[in-house]
């Protein structure tokens, strides 16, 4: 068995991860030792038994120019060199000031404020509560509810998990979370009004009217996850709904938080999801890919308006939101030389390529027995299993189909988590098109057999 440099094995490895560690989402005496990745390239992760895993699921949807990017080792090393941390109250640097003025660069028209924190979940958790406190500040606290979507993910935090849908994730805590309104989202493999997508037209918006007509200007803001809903079930919209919530928020006058922080940085092959349909967010937040996949980081940006009813000298009506690492230096030099890879490498046309080759291999499987949907955008292809085609069922996030296929497909050194019964292969933009070729043959062989 190999060894560890520090001399310990594998296994042993594996026996301390169990003694001391606590992974996310696996408490399962039957669930299977975690993998022991010892180096990553490109798309490859190297585990310690000597085995080559293709990443498929980007690091959990982080990863996007591959791992160990030479030019972003570089960009953290060097930026170590410099600066590593500072706090940012009362603080600031070049590499956060920069990295703003890139950010505002290629957000969506009127977003001009950056605001950094860690992660997705408190990317989320500050456009609530700016939102929140934004009405308050200008004297209209009545507009404190949310509304949300079904199936929508946005994080696990308390906050987050409240906008979040019902899921095996917030059920425990369902006492602790804040109410909020819930609207249709247009699943159109499983839609809500049970209508026909080819010939609807877009008639779950009008949830969403109705929630605003009921709530009045009780409304603080609609979020959403716009273009792809990711946790929920991989549910990729209709342009035409995007356009349709911004214009509701407008027509009702609330406030709009797209949640990008899976979508942002090419994933859906713009740059940002509310490009699909020019929706300009009021709030929209981001993380995962903003570091390409290297240090947690959130961003939750907005417009003027919003900044300036912050803007005061009565402290009441200060954002009191901070944490210890906002604006680390090390994260924002890998996220500006990400951004210069954006610049350098095409990558939007990488993904474009992707999408194509996705769409080639994946749609034909619709002919598999199991096989009730097939969805594609940008650099994410989705497969939803289902038990039977005719009555698409299927058991949801808790589907014994989930394991069993991570299982097989890493026993073909392929890395793919399904959310239960929804299969997606999500790698990151710099896989080669044969690379793609040997994933979807994998994935045309499990389903297939
Ligand atoms: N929002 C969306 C849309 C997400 O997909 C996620 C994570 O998957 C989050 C928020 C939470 O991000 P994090 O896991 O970095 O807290």
């Amino acid at each position: 068995m190999s060894q560890y440099r520090s001399g310990v094995s594998e296994l042993d490895l594996i026996r301390r991860d169990h003694a001391h560690l606590w992974h996310p989402y696996t408490q399962m005496h039957t669930a299977p030792p975690p993998l022991a990745v010892n180096r990553g390239e490109g798309v490859y992760l190297y585990l310690e038994d000597g085995r080559r895993v293709l990443d498929g699921i980007s690091s959990w949807w982080v990863n996007i120019h591959g791992h160990c990017h030479p030019k972003l080792n570089e960009a953290l090393a060097s930026q170590a060199r410099t600066l590593e941390h500072v706090l940012f109250a009362g603080c600031t640097h070049r590499p956060a000031v920069e990295l703003a003025e890139q950010l505002i660069e290629i957000l969506p028209a009127g977003i001009s404020r950056v605001f950094y924190s860690d992660n997705g979940s408190t990317a989320v958790e500050a456009a609530l509560k700016m939102a929140y406190q934004y009405w308050q500040n200008r004297g209209e606290s009545q507009r404190s509810t949310f509304i949300a979507l079904q199936h929508a993910y946005h994080g696990d935090t308390v906050g987050a998990m409240s906008i979040s849908a019902d899921s095996p994730f917030t059920h425990p805590f369902s006492p602790l979370l804040f109410s909020v309104v819930r609207s249709h989202a247009p699943y159109c493999y499983r839609c809500p009004l049970s209508l026909n997508p080819a010939s609807c037209s877009i008639d779950c918006l009008k949830d969403l009217e109705r929630c605003l007509q009921s709530k009045g200007n009780e409304v603080a803001a609609v979020i959403i996850e716009p273009m792809l809903q990711g946790a929920g079930g991989m549910i990729v919209w209709p342009a035409e709904f995007l356009a349709g919530v911004r214009r509701l928020c407008h027509q009702y006058g609330t406030l709009l938080i797209a949640d990008e922080v899976l979508t942002g940085f090419g994933r859906t092959g713009k740059m940002f999801a509310c490009e699909h349909a020019s929706v300009r967010p009021d709030i929209i937040c981001l993380s995962k890919a903003l570091t390409a996949g290297y240090l947690p980081m959130g961003v939750t940006a907005t417009t003027e308006r919003i900044y300036e009813a912050f803007l005061s000298d009565d402290r009441s009506k200060t954002f009191f939101h901070g944490h210890s690492y906002t604006a680390n230096p090390l994260s924002c030099a890998v996220a500006l030389a990400s951004l210069e890879l954006f610049r350098t490498e095409n990558v939007l046309d990488r993904i474009a390529a992707l999408e194509r080759q996705l769409r080639t291999g994946l749609e034909p499987l619709t002919a598999f027995e199991h096989v009730g949907n097939v969805r594609v955008i940008g650099g994410v292809g989705i497969i939803e299993v289902v038990q039977d085609k005719q009555t698409r069922e299927a058991g949801g996030y808790l589907d014994h189909n989930g394991p069993l296929l991570a299982t097989e497909f890493l026993r073909r050194n392929l890395l793919l988590r399904p959310l239960g019964n929804v299969l997606y292969f999500m790698p990151p933009y710099v896989i080669a098109e044969k690379e793609v070729d040997w994933a979807i043959g994998q994935i045309r062989e499990v389903l297939g057999s």
